[in-house]
């Protein structure tokens, strides 16, 4: 549980130097954030704030209502709505933690303005791949998410003291999201060592899953049956199922951000599948995120067709085109991968 075997005794001390006297400090994370970039920020804004440093989340643009509820939500600032007050807070911050990306083009409309920034930057990282935007990076991908890699940094900086209630509470959700609630290959002996951690700081797990998976509206609910029902295209010879929903579909159903979290995972519940898509019209793109069983890898995946990226299991992507465009391509591409889809179980 200490990253003193995978991240340079250096980067370590260093930081530890930084965060030994009051810092300004700005946390932010990716556009769209998931679970794991929320419980991420939060749980290190409520640590570095124990810690007595002044900490601020500011994250690109709206996440999910079941989010909502997590410690320090109320003082999270959202670049898009307050592009001022972030930009303000940038320039006057002494210290930026990234958590949960690795590339500046993920922050997305905040990309610019973060790029000005004047000070050290610290990444905390588990994705493959990192760019080098950071003075710190603190990244390994043999982690189930960046909440799990948080609380190894808190335990080898030896600050476990400031981790409390409502840290426990963000860090477990980051780790409960991005593993399918335990159920992804990506989680390991550490990470449930980490979670029963977690569990002894008296956090309601139970209340945590209800907050996250059962606060969804009906017509989520019906919207879900509509895209399995009538949506769901599974191309057995390619071991392969997609998911896609126009904007018109999303009006229908009412659509609020948040609603599709977990279509692209229905797929692959099928015997047999073993790589699933799902593809969603935004305003002036279509988003797509990519999920695979075993050793079908769709970080390469996306990287290549999709200028997208992400884990060898779960990726996201996007294009600029129509939507049967995008699907039209990526039906044109599976032929290629046919060999690499079968051999995959
Ligand atoms: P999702 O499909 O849930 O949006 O993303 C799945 C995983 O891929 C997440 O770890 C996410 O951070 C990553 N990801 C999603 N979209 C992109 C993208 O456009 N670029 C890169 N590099 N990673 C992405
Ligand atoms: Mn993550």
């Amino acid at each position: 549980m200490n990253l003193k075997d995978i991240i340079s005794t250096k980067t370590i001390n260093e930081v530890k130097q930084l965060l030994a006297n009051p810092q300004k400090i700005i946390i932010t994370t990716h556009r769209n954030p998931d679970g794991d970039a929320m419980g991420s920020s939060l749980g290190l804004c409520r640590f570095l704030n124990n810690m007595g440093h002044d900490a601020t989340v500011i994250t690109p643009n709206e996440y999910p209502e079941f989010l909502s509820w997590l410690p320090g939500n109320d003082k999270v600032i959202r670049f898009c709505d307050s592009k001022t007050r972030s930009i303000q807070l940038i320039a006057e911050s002494t210290l930026i933690f990234c958590v949960d990306f690795n590339d500046t083009g993920r922050l997305s409309n905040m990309e610019e303005d973060f790029l000005k920034n004047k000070t050290k930057v610290v990444m905390i990282d588990h994705h493959p791949e990192p760019t080098a935007f950071a003075d710190y990076i603190i990244s390994f991908t043999g982690v189930s998410s960046t909440a799990e890699l948080l609380f190894k940094f808190f335990n080898t900086l030896g600050q476990l003291a400031f981790v409390d209630a409502q840290v426990a509470e963000c860090l477990f959700t980051g780790i409960m999201t991005d593993t399918g609630s335990f159920s992804y290959s990506a989680s390991n002996p550490d990470t449930f060592k980490i979670a029963a951690e977690l569990l002894k700081y008296g956090i309601n797990k139970n209340s945590i899953y209800a907050h996250v998976y059962d606060n969804y509206s009906a017509e989520r609910m019906k919207l879900f049956g509509y895209c399995l029902n009538e949506k769901m295209v599974v191309l057995k010879e390619y071991k392969t199922a997609f998911i896609s929903l126009t904007f018109e579909e999303q009006k229908k159903y009412n659509f609020v951000i948040g609603d599709d979290e977990g279509f692209v995972n229905a797929p692959l519940s099928i015997k047999g599948v073993v790589f699933a898509a799902y593809f969603v019209e935004r305003h002036k793109h279509i988003k797509i995120s990519f999920r695979s069983r075993g050793k079908f890898n769709v970080n390469e995946f996306s990287r290549k067709h999709f200028n997208g990226g992400g884990h060898m299991n779960a990726a996201g992507g996007k294009t600029e085109i129509f939507l049967n465009q995008t699907i039209e391509n990526f039906m044109k591409i599976l032929p290629e991968y046919k060999e690499k889809l079968n051999e995959t179980i």
